[in-house]
């Protein structure tokens, strides 16, 4: 298994490097967590959150699912990894921001677009981004030229922050102002970052001064 001893190889290079010099951190840590952001990411191998965003251990409470989706409330039956880890993280760790961090070429947007009957779970899954896909779909049918992957991208992000707000303890501590919800689209081709802005409902791109050579 040379995957799973490139693993055991990584957590060495952990133990002996990153968690020896930030010994106080850790120590810290182990005392309990205290985040101030959920990030709901997608589960693609490409767009791991805490690297995009460059943040430490502690820093970032993450749950990850196939094309980063938050289900509305009303669908849930029974378990439900996301809403437990929302309920976690709003109402005991009580973050002040949670982000639905999206990103482009997202296979399981594409999946949504173009089902796989072979597929059960991932079908079912992604099934319940079918209103934005109904509405990216009647878009497309007036302007040909919409690229619907990278419209349904975006239009997943925004129903999912919708269906935050189907949690009671979402929109009560929205509307205490104690938490707030953001919208984030990266895509690993050109390294940008798109934030959704509120006000225009447009996917607007992070500024970053880069090198010359870049
Ligand atoms: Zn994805």
């Amino acid at each position: 298994m040379p995957e799973f001893q490139a693993l055991i190889e990584g957590f060495r290079r952990f133990r002996t490097g990153p968690y020896r010099e930030q010994r106080l951190r850790y120590d810290e840590l182990a005392q309990g967590q205290a985040p101030r952001v959920m990030v709901i990411a997608c589960s693609d191998s490409r767009v791991d959150p805490t690297r995009v965003f460059d943040t430490a251990p502690g820093q970032m409470f993450v749950v990850r699912n196939i094309a980063n989706l938050v289900p509305p409330m009303e669908a849930i039956q029974g378990q439900s990894s996301v809403a437990a880890a929302l309920e976690y993280a709003v109402e005991v760790l009580r973050v002040d921001y949670v982000v639905v961090f999206g990103h482009a070429r997202c296979g399981g947007i594409a999946a949504a677009l173009a089902p796989l009957p072979e597929n059960r779970f991932i079908g079912a899954w992604v099934e319940q981004i079918a209103p934005a896909r109904a509405k990216v779909l009647a878009a497309a049918a007036i302007a040909p030229d919409i690229d619907c992957q990278a419209a349904l991208e975006q239009a997943g992000i925004r129903l999912s922050l919708e269906n935050l707000r189907s949690y009671p303890f979402v929109a009560q501590a929205e509307a205490e102002g104690r938490l707030k919800l953001a919208g984030a689209l990266f895509d690993i081709a050109d390294g940008d970052l798109r934030i959704l802005d509120a006000r225009t409902d447009r996917f607007e791109r992070v500024a970053v001064t880069l090198p010359a050579s870049d």
